[in-house]
This record gives structure tokens, sequence and C-alpha cells, in this order.
């Protein structure tokens, strides 16, 4: 069926070819066979007629040999020549009709003067020829009727004593058996042109209406022997066939029952390429089915491919062009396939590359503003760290000059400690922004750790620092001041974050480039809420006297002043936080 789009499906197109094809071939040929029969029909139809009056002749020479016989029979019957010889005329009569009987003919009787006794005139010539010892057959015109009529000289020892035979009528019996004999229907017409006998169906062809056709000669020949009469019924052929003496036999057949076959044939026919068209359109859709499936599904493995599903494989046909087709195709999808898993593969390292990209701008932009923060965090601690080395001087003097046990003596001394620790901060900070000097030596982070873990437990017994080292000696290039300012930082934020009783470790591993120190302890971990700020100064979850918020400030940026970098996370077993310091290895080291 054509598709809305005015396409139309392949397997319907090859029917319709099919079709198209067979219809081309089917229709010229169906009509030249339909002439062809027409033609048989008619030629045989005519030819068996124009044998017809053959057949009249033959039957005649069969028949008259045995009218002759018959006329010999009844001239030598017993006492009929001495009967006619005495003048015994009604005995003549009887021996002739009984032995004329015999062959259900009539008798024959002509007197030795030549007259006539019983049966039908004969004519003079025929009765010459009888005196003449011959047995002639010939048929007459009698009484309106035409007869055969066979004679044979009387057997009599005294010479000629007449003639006796046998007749018969040539009536609708013998028209009966010529109609049988040449397969066609029989109009008997007298010497005189009236009608003697027909076998015509008087509803198809009217007797009366031939015969006078025939007699007034209005008919078409169509051969030798057949000629065509057309009266009110229809077309008649006819084969004419005059019987001397007695008028004529008229073979007819009808035009339109000799053509009736025609149209059976011709449904026959048309049934028959019918059927031929269904059955080669039912192979055909078989032929086409398989034709068209290999292309189906082409197409529908294209569809899937346009679909973008490139690992649908393309199916293989046993027809050359389309299995040429499909392996072109299959290795378009393959090397396709291909194509698209390697752009696959490049995107993901792409995406890659890109979540490492920025993740670096992120480091950048937080390495960025903690270096600004601290240079300007430096540029304070420079400004303060006088004026609070001059204030503590001055509070020194004040101090000496206060009794020993005074409440005054107690507050110098708090005052003095804060100045102390504000002036050690400002230190700290400037430390930061310190350049490097050429010589910064170098240090084996575990020794430095487990310096720390000495020195934290110093105070407090509870407290438990497990320091994790390689046995090989590991060497970072930084002052161990610095490295052991970053660990204390990080201990004391584990203890005041897990509490004094609880184990603080720190892990150190070497690598190719890098020394890594783990301080991990087993308090809350890291609040992701404020995981980004961690190392930002002055940012502090404590209250204003335990926390100023530049631990880890502090920590990261030496860490970053020497080459390395700092990162926090929690860890979940045990849980609690994990702070790493990554630190480049120094050249030195072994
Ligand atoms: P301070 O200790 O003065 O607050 P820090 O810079 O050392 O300043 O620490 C900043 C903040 O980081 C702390 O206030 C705390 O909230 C968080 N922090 C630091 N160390 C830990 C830790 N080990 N576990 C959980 N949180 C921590």
């Amino acid at each position: 069926m054509p598709s809305s789009s005015g396409r139309v499906p392949l397997i319907a197109a090859l029917l319709l070819a099919l079709a198209a094809a067979l219809t081309v071939a089917l229709v010229p040929a169906g009509l030249a066979l339909d002439r062809r029969v027409d033609d048989v029909l008619r030629r045989t139809a005519i030819e068996d007629l124009g044998r017809a009056p053959m057949i009249l002749d033959d039957r005649n020479a069969a028949r008259a040999e045995a009218l002759s016989m018959h006329a010999q029979s009844v001239a030598g019957a017993d006492g009929l020549a001495e009967a006619i010889v005495a003048g015994r005329t009604e005995e003549a009569i009887a021996t002739a009709t009984a032995t004329a009987a015999m062959y259900d003919e009539e008798p024959v009787l002509v007197g030795p003067d030549g007259s006539r006794i019983v049966g039908p005139e004969v004519p003079a010539g025929a009765l010459d020829e009888v005196r003449r010892g011959g047995t002639p057959v010939l048929y007459v015109f009698d009484d309106g009727m035409p007869r055969t009529l066979a004679l044979a000289p009387l057997d009599a020892e005294s010479g000629w004593m007449g003639a006796a035979g046998t007749s018969s009528p040539m009536d609708a019996t013998l028209a009966t058996t010529l109609a049988a004999l040449a397969r066609a229907d029989v109009t008997m017409i007298g010497a005189d042109g009236s009608l003697i006998a027909s076998t015509l169906d008087p509803d198809s062809v009217s007797a009366p209406e031939l015969v006078t056709a025939v007699v007034e000669g209005r008919s078409n020949p169509v051969s030798e022997q057949v000629s065509e009469v057309v009266t009110d019924r229809g077309p008649t052929w006819v084969a004419v066939s005059p019987v001397a003496g007695a008028g004529t036999v008229v073979f007819s057949r009808s035009v339109d029952e000799e053509l009736a076959a025609l149209p059976g044939v011709r449904r026959s026919a048309l049934i028959a390429g019918l059927l031929t068209l269904v059955l080669a359109l039912g192979v055909g859709l078989v032929v086409a089915g398989s034709l068209a499936r290999p292309v189906r599904g082409l197409a529908a493995a294209s569809a899937r491919l346009a679909e973008g599903d490139f690992a649908a494989p393309v199916p293989v046909s046993t027809i050359d062009e389309v299995d040429r087709l499909g392996r072109s195709f299959e290795s378009m999808r393959t090397s396709l396939q291909a194509r698209i898993a390697e752009l696959a593969d490049a995107n993901e390292a792409l995406e890659d590359r890109q979540e490492r990209l920025h993740s670096l701008q992120a480091e950048l932009i937080r390495q960025d503003r903690l270096a600004s923060s601290a240079r300007m965090a430096a540029e304070l601690a420079h400004e303060i760290r006088n004026p609070v080395a001059n204030v503590r001087n001055c509070l020194e003097v004040v101090r000496r000059g206060l009794p020993a046990d005074s409440e005054g003596l107690s507050f110098a001394d708090m005052a003095i400690d804060e100045l102390l620790r504000m002036h050690e901060l400002a230190e700290q900070l400037l430390d930061l922004n310190r350049p490097v000097s050429a010589e910064i030596g170098d240090c084996d982070p575990a020794d430095v750790a487990r310096n720390v873990a000495t020195l934290a437990a110093m105070g407090d017994e509870t407290v438990a620092v497990d320091v994790h080292a390689p046995t090989d000696s590991l060497r970072v290039p930084m002052p161990p001041d610095a490295l052991k300012q970053i660990l204390f930082n990080l201990v004391d934020n584990a203890r005041e974050a897990a509490g004094d009783e609880e184990p603080v470790e720190i892990r150190i591993e070497g690598g190719d480039q890098t020394v890594t120190l783990d301080v991990a302890d087993r308090g809350p971990g890291i609040d992701p809420a404020i995981a980004a700020r961690l190392f930002d100064p002055f940012f502090t979850t404590k209250d204003a006297v335990t926390g100023v918020g530049l631990g880890l400030f502090v920590a990261e940026g030496l860490a970053r002043r020497y080459g390395g970098h700092m990162s926090a996370a929690s860890r979940p077993d045990p849980p609690g936080a994990v702070f790493r310091v990554v630190l480049p290895l120094a050249r030195t080291s072994t």
C-alpha cells in the first residue's frame, strides 16, 4: 500500500511489478488464444460440415448395393413371375409386398408392358436398364415425396416379364439417420422445393426459412462445400447435397451453437488466467517476502544506527547485491562504533582533565587567598609586634614596683603573659612571610614527630601521640622548627577535638617525590560545612579564650612556604579527622 508520503513498501512494489508483468503477458496471450479457439472451432465445424455430402454419397453407395440385393430378392420371390405371367396381379402384389416387408420396404412391380402394377412411377430410362438386365438404384420424386427405388428384372424363363423391386421414402427417419452420421442437422427439400423433413430444432432455425434461403440461393460461401445462410434466428452454415431426381439434402449447423463452447472456453481461460495471476502473486509474495526481508533487516539496522544503537549487527543475505550492501553497511557500523568508543574515551579523559583543572583552579584560588591573607597578617603582625613589646617592657617596669602578693601583681603577670602570647603570635605571622634563606636546611620528619610526641606528653601523662614512621630515613627541605610548629598545631587541635584521653597518630610515609605526614585523631571529624574555611585566618569554632583561628592558617602557610601543602578530611574507621601535610623530599635525602 502506498504510504501517506507516497512511498511504496518494497514487497508491494515487487508484487505490483509482477502483477503488471503478468497482465502485460497474459492479456495479449489470452486475446490470441481467444482468436485461435474461435478460429479452430469455426474451421473444425466448417470442415466437418463439408464432409457431410461425402458421407451422404458413401452412405448412398453402400445403401444402393443393399437395395439392389433387395430388389433382386423381390424379383426372385417364389411364384412372383408366374403370377405376373398368369395375370394374377393380386397374388403378385401380395408376394412382392411380403418379400419387401422383410426389408422394411415397399414393393415395386412393373408389368411386361412396362406399366406400373404397384409402387411409384418408374422412369423410362431405369426401365430400359432393367430390360437390359441391370439392377438400377435411383431416386424419384413421387407424390410430393422423394423415394429410393431399386429394380431388378423379373426372373422368368420366357425372357422379359417386367421388373420388381423395392422403394422406400426419404422421410424424417432418413433425415435422422443422416443427421446422426453427419453430426449435423439435416433438412430434405423435395424436387419441387418443398420441405420434406428436417431435424432442425424449430426453436433455433426454422426449416422453411432455411429452405427458402437455400432455394433462393441466399448464402455466402465460407469454404468449397459450405456456405453461410443468415436467417432471422442468426447465421447457419449449410452444405447442400443434391440427390438426383429426388431433391436436395441440406446439412446445417447453427453458427451460434457451434461457437457456443466459446464463452465457456473464454470463461475458463479467464478463470485460469486469474488463477495463474493469484498463484503467481502468491508465489511472488513468498519470493518478494524473501527478497524484501533482508532489505527490511538492513533498513531496521540503519534505523537502529540512526537512533544511536551501534551494537546491533547488520543481517546477512543470500542475495548478492543486498549482501554486498549489508557488508559495506556492517563495516561502516563497526568503524563508526570504534570511532564512537574512541570519542567516548577521549570525552572521559577530557572530563577527567577538566575535573582536575577545576580542583587545581580551586586550589590555586584558595592558595592565592591564603597567600594574600598571610601577607596581610604578616604586615599587621609587623605593625603590632613593636608596640606590644614596648607595652610588655612598660608592664615589666610597673610590675617590679608592685608589692609581692598584691592583686595588682597577679594582674600584671596575666597581662604580661597575654602580651607574650600576642608577641609570639606576631612572630609566627611574620615567619610566614619571611623570605626563605638560601640555606634553609632540612630535617627528618620522623625525628621531629617523635620530638613533638615527647613534648606533648610531657605536661600531661594521659596524652598519647603515636608515631608511625618508615625505618628508612627521610628528609624534607624545611627547618625542624617550622615542621615542629606545624605538628604542634595539629596535635593541639587533635587533643582539643578528641580529648586528652584519646590517642593521636602521626603516620609518615615516603613517596617518589614527597613525604606525607598524617595526623589523625578520634574526634568528631571535620564538619563539611566548615571544611572550605578551615585554613582561613581567624577562622575558629572555639571560644575566644581557647581559639584565635590561626593554628591551621599558620601551619598551612609554613607547609606552603617550604614547597608543600595541606588538606583535611574525616575518616570513617576509627572515626575522626585526618590532617595531611605533604612535603617535597629533600634532594639530599637518601
Ligand atoms: P583554633 O584552634 O584556634 O580554632 P585553628 O586554625 O587551629 O584555630 O583551627 C580552626 C578550626 O578548625 C577549629 O576552630 C576547629 O573548628 C577546626 N579544627 C581544627 N582541628 C580540628 C580537628 N582535629 N578536629 C576537628 N576540627 C578541627
